[in-house]
């Protein structure tokens, strides 16, 4: 059976790069996953938290934009996405402040974030500790809070959902479907052939003319690569780098009970009355779950933690690196220990931590979330779907054109992106 575009990857980059392929030209395409069923890699361990635009690179900032408000639409139009905006407040010392709000001017000027003082703090979050003066915080790296970043149409959405929306629209699409079967090996060969059994040969042009499967061998037109953090596995037997690392990120979860009420009495920010997902840039995060009313607490370590697939969730990192820091910033916390966690993986860019789709003969690699691939996911699925069909130009939503060659890695123009969490 021959394909016209075979997408290997079923996360919510691949999802949604098949739907506006199809939504675009149509065509006979497949879909294959090494698990069961969509989305269960790492979008399934996501957070699901999105920042309407509170990026400090312009190209995040566009695609972020452009893929949120995809889905409140998506929303808006009845299907239930589990949206809540709760907001994003990012709070900064004296030593990150000035530059951290120079970066994201532009979106202070558009009002889409807003600067919370250290006074209002104070105000609105009894509980909050802005001093950070004494021993233990000097020996735990914090310093006084001088004030926020708080972007109010930011918030959460249910991950599940979202890839649910994709999947479903796709099988209505004609999609087909195999889970449970893993890509082995993306087999080259050469554009035009002379029969001989060692081509291709250095000097043949090239394309991928199959992929070979735990299930047998798959032939297509294209393909898109949307393996997420098991991406070199595929590309480096090609000699094709994307410059993307899989690196543990971790979620410790509990119910938001006695003390921890009180992340759910907070007026000021959002209708639910709840803090807003909240976060220390490097540092750690704290985020209230308004259904279940729970916490979700984690951190991004970096030097130390070691690149690498790794899908084991520690207590001691909760109990040696998250808890400390928030435990002095929320005393709340004070005594806190986890009732459930997960580990999944970053799929990082190390050049910039601002994703990349690029196309190299017949494929098309789309990854590097660096952590906020579900919020710019829509997009990044229309820049590879337009990369797939060889168009130069990609249409985001709202109707925003930009080069498919936006996120390339040649001839890159992207500027690093510093709150990454
Ligand atoms: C703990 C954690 C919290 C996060 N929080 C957020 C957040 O709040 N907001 C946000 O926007 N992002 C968040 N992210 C990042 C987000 O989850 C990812 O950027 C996004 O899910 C990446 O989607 P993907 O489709 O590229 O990868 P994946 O969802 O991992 O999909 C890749 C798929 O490829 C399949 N695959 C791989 N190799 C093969 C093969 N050889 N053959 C067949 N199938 C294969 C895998 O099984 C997998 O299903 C978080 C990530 C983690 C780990």
């Amino acid at each position: 059976m021959r394909y016209d575009l075979i997408v290997v990857g079923a996360g919510i980059v691949g999802l949604a790069s098949a739907y506006h392929f199809v939504k675009s030209v149509g065509g006979r395409i497949l879909v294959l996953d090494a698990l069961a069923g969509p989305a269960q890699g790492n979008t399934a361990k996501s957070v699901g938290g999105f920042r309407m635009g509170l990026f400090t690179s312009s190209v995040n900032r566009l695609i972020s934009e452009t893929t949120v408000k995809f889905y409140l639409d998506v929303q808006k139009n009845g299907y239930d996405l589990g949206i809540h905006q709760v907001g994003y407040l990012i709070l900064l010392d004296e030593s990150k402040y000035a530059n951290y709000v120079k970066q994201v001017e532009e979106i202070l000027r558009a009002g889409t974030a807003k600067l919370v003082s250290r006074e209002e703090l104070k105000k609105r979050v009894g509980f909050l500790e802005l001093d950070l003066v004494d021993e233990e915080s000097q020996l735990l790296g914090l310093r006084p809070i001088r004030g926020a970043i708080f972007s109010p149409f930011s918030g959460y959405l249910d991950v599940e959902k979202l890839a649910n929306f994709y999947y479903e629209a796709l099988v209505e699409l004609g999609v087909d479907f195999r889970f449970n079967v893993k890509a082995e090996r993306l087999r080259l060969a050469p554009l035009n052939r002379i029969g001989h059994p060692r081509e291709p040969f250095a000097w043949q042009e090239k394309r991928i003319e199959s992929v070979e499967t735990s299930l047998g061998t798959f032939e297509a037109e294209r393909f898109i690569l949307a393996t997420g953090a098991w991406s070199q596995e595929l590309l480096d037997p090609l000699g094709i780098d994307s410059y993307v690392k899989p690196k543990k990120r971790q979620v410790f979860a509990v119910p938001a009970r006695g003390g921890l009420e009180a992340f759910f009495k907070v007026d000021g920010f959002n209708e639910f009355g709840t803090m807003p997902m909240t976060f220390i840039p490097r540092g750690p995060f704290v985020a209230p779950r308004v259904r279940d009313k729970s916490l979700w607490m984690g951190l991004s370590d970096d030097i130390g933690r070691k690149w690498g697939l790794d899908f084991e969730a520690e207590d001691l990192f909760f109990v040696d690196n998250v808890y400390p820091l928030l435990r002095k910033i929320f005393p709340v916390i004070e005594g806190v220990r986890p009732q459930s966690k997960w580990a999944g993986c970053y799929s990082i860019n190390t050049i910039d931590e601002n994703p990349v789709a690029f196309r190299v003969m017949n494929l098309v690699v789309a990854t590097g979330g660096s952590g906020s691939g579900v919020m710019k996911a829509d997009s990044l699925g229309r820049i590879a779907a337009a990369l797939a069909l060889g168009r130069g130009d990609a249409e985001l939503y709202g109707g925003v054109e930009v080069p498919s060659t936006l996120l390339s890695i040649h001839g890159r123009k992207v500027e690093p992106e510093m709150l990454v969490f």
